[in-house]
């Protein structure tokens, strides 16, 4: 029996003799399938390849987790410290024993989620490493759920999962899409943590939300008003997405940028912009 994973989203799979014949993730309309068809990966064939975990600070109390080399969608993980315990933030699709050891002595891990269902990656096994913590996915998502497990948590609205800690379903990306607040992050300003809920533009001076980004396609008013109206009440000052920061400054760009998008969905701007 193998634990399967898609070579293209890094997803787990249920431990089966022979691979699934589809990733459903990857064949709906926000993710893609290979021009050379669907593949699959296991642990063992990562590390025969080389892939390893690199470990490094961003901030106190935040540690960026990136498999190296780039093992599928590349998400860089995050790993926030709580006096409370750890939460394991869009899990890495690759996991070993020195992953494990490394954040062991880093404190382990309480509770483990992800923005949203792209960003999954092998939450089972790392939960199933560190004593079964919970994994925490967003009821709305539940249909997308590709390794079913008992320690997997259902939840909605907003949940505290730690002290300081709070989840946001913001729904945009997909319904369940989240963000977390972590109330102590940039030196107390605050962080949020928005994987594909909301992400940062090349520039990194603005921000941007899509049902599907490799696909290019848009959402409506309503559902980037209700990501506007679901951060609104949280003070942060940075903003992490799974691949890049805005240092400061991060809410009011959230508000305009968002602002911005609302302008164009409507056709209300400048005459040049639609002449
Ligand atoms: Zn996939
Ligand atoms: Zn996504």
């Amino acid at each position: 029996m193998t634990l399967w994973s898609c070579a293209t989203c890094g997803i787990e799979y249920p431990d089966t003799p022979c691979p699934p014949t589809f990733c459903a993730i990857c064949e709906d309309e926000r993710q893609w399938v290979p021009a050379s068809g669907q593949q699959w990966t296991a642990q063992h064939e990562l590390a025969e390849r080389g892939h390893r975990l690199r470990i490094a600070e961003l901030e106190p109390g935040l540690q960026g987790l990136e498999v190296v080399p780039k093992f599928a969608i590349g998400q860089r993980g995050l790993l926030v410290s709580t006096p409370a315990g750890n939460l394991l933030w869009e899990p890495p699709g690759y996991i070993d024993d020195s992953a494990i050891e490394a954040i062991r002595e880093l404190g382990g891990v309480a509770v483990i989620s992800a923005s949203h269902p792209h960003l999954t990656g092998a939450s089972i096994q790392w939960s199933h490493a560190f004593g079964k913590a919970p994994v925490f996915v967003a009821s709305a998502d539940r249909a997308w759920i590709r390794r079913p497990d008992p320690v997997i948590e259902l939840w909605s609205g907003r949940l505290e999962v730690l002290p300081g800690l709070t989840f946001i379903q913001c729904g945009g990306h997909f319904a369940g899409s989240s963000v977390a607040h972590w109330a102590a992050g940039a030196h107390g300003r605050g962080a949020l943590l928005t994987g594909d809920t909301i992400q940062i533009g090349a520039d990194r001076t603005s921000v941007n939300a899509m049902r599907s980004y490799v696909n290019n396609i848009p959402l409506p008013e309503r559902a980037i008003r209700r990501i506007l109206e679901e951060t609104a009440p949280w003070e942060y000052d940075r903003l992490y997405n799974a691949f890049a920061l805005i240092a400061a400054g991060a809410k009011p760009i959230v508000e305009s940028s968002l602002a911005r998008y609302i302008s164009w969905l409507r056709g209300d701007l400048p005459d040049e912009a639609t002449a």
